[in-house]
């Protein structure tokens, strides 16, 4: 690959996975911002407005970190609020890694933000099945070692009707967008995780994670194989990033 990479082995990734968000959780989100140019805020604004949860939606945020989507989405729960007895909406953060729930929470509290926040693994989440509504996951799936699983737990955890949401970056089919975009991704991201956060091999691992993960119409396909059906996809500047949705139906 362009750094010379191993191929790891389910377990290396899972630890390599956490050893990155550990390093970065404290500049998650500045690196965030610096590295998309601050497109990230438009996409996740149109992701969470494409899933309008209300406020009696029971909302799972899967691999929500420092609560980037789950902080949208308590927004447009409160903007769009139901009648009293429509209350019974709740958004729960999920994260496999501790340090990136523990930069969140404390942004909430500081907010004032009601959220709840749970340590799990999107492969054996730690709910029972048919609970939410909704169930979201940003920038997440991709970091997931068995990303199947992932999906037939989604399936396991969601209500009859309930809907699945995923952002994710995805592939990109004009060549030449596609040139700019691998110039871009090798040079500037690395170069910029490592003037920012002091660390190279994080971000050096995020772009790769990028190439590795499924095409568009390939995720489709896993996401109908768990279970889902009326599965479609949305891409976001020609492939950089796409939103796959289904439902339990
Ligand atoms: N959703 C957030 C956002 O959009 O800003 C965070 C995205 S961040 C790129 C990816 C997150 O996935 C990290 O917080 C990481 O800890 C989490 N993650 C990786 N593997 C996971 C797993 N197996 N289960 C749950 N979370 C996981």
């Amino acid at each position: 690959t362009h750094f010379g990479y191993e191929t790891v082995s389910e377990n290396e990734k899972g630890q390599r996975v956490g050893e990155v968000f550990s390093n970065v959780a404290e500049y998650y989100d500045l690196m965030n911002d610096a590295m998309s140019g601050g497109i990230h805020r438009v996409w996740k604004d149109y992701f969470v407005n494409k899933m309008s949860p209300r406020s009696d939606t029971r909302l799972l945020d899967v691999a929500g970190g420092t609560g980037d989507i789950a902080f949208r989405c308590l927004r447009h729960m409160k903007n769009s609020a139901l009648p009293d007895e429509h209350q019974s909406g709740e958004i729960i953060v999920c994260d496999i890694n501790a340090e990136m729930l523990k930069v969140g929470e404390k942004r909430a509290k500081q907010d004032g933000l009601e959220l709840k926040w749970v340590q799990g693994n999107a492969e054996e989440l730690p709910f029972p099945e048919n609970s939410f509504d909704v169930y979201s996951i940003a920038y997440g799936i991709r970091n997931v070692t068995r990303i199947q699983k992932a999906l037939e737990e989604a399936f396991r955890v969601l209500k009859v009707g309930g809907r699945f949401m995923c952002l994710e970056f995805s592939d990109v089919q004009n060549p030449i967008i596609n040139d700019v975009y691998d110039w871009y991704s090798f040079n500037i991201i690395p170069v910029t995780g490592k003037l920012l956060s002091g660390d190279w091999k994080s971000y050096q691992y995020l772009v790769e994670s990028i190439r590795q993960f499924p095409k568009a119409d390939d995720f489709k396909n896993m996401i109908e194989e768990a279970g889902f059906q009326e599965v479609h996809y949305e891409k976001l500047m020609f492939g950089v990033s796409a939103i796959h949705s289904g439902f339990k139906l």
